[in-house]
């Protein structure tokens, strides 16, 4: 199998896998719409009691089958990060996003989310792979202000 078509699969197993799917009451839900696509997603971020570490994601959404599978992927592969590991792996991701190509996401730190390293050569599609990272990051502000 090459592995542009293992990448393929990934991304089409998470879309319909959606690991992290369903909200729960409470906590500090952030909606974000893609108008350039359609796409739409809710996310929650779920901290430990000290506030330190994400024990969980929760999200609803719809769209094209990358904005669900890297909501699904950003699951799988950020729960249990403290806040700083999330933060330094969700700039890690906007950077190869953005690089038009240039950078690949390192398997060995991005896991199954390397599968989405081919979006980035895609302008219009960045938006799609990138609403559940900032819907996660937007979160994570609002539930920390109300810690404070
Ligand atoms: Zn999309």
């Amino acid at each position: 199998m090459e592995l542009d078509d293992l990448y393929q699969q990934i991304i089409l197993d998470h879309n319909k896998k959606r690991v992290g799917y369903g909200l729960h009451e409470g906590g500090f839900p952030s909606h974000q719409y893609n108008p350039t696509c359609g796409d739409e997603l809710t996310l929650t971020v779920r901290l430990s009691d000290d506030g330190n570490t994400i024990t969980a994601f929760e999200w609803e959404g719809k769209g094209c089958s990358i904005s669900q599978a890297s909501a699904s992927l950003l699951t799988a592969e950020a729960t249990g990060m403290t806040i700083s590991e999330f933060e330094a792996f969700a700039d890690g991701f906007r950077e190869a996003m953005r690089s038009r190509g240039q950078i690949r996401l390192d398997e060995e730190e991005y896991g199954d989310l390397a599968a989405l390293s081919g979006v980035s050569k895609f302008v219009a599609r960045v938006k799609c792979a990138m609403l559940a990272w900032v819907a996660a990051e937007d979160s994570l502000h609002l539930t920390r202000e109300s810690l404070n």
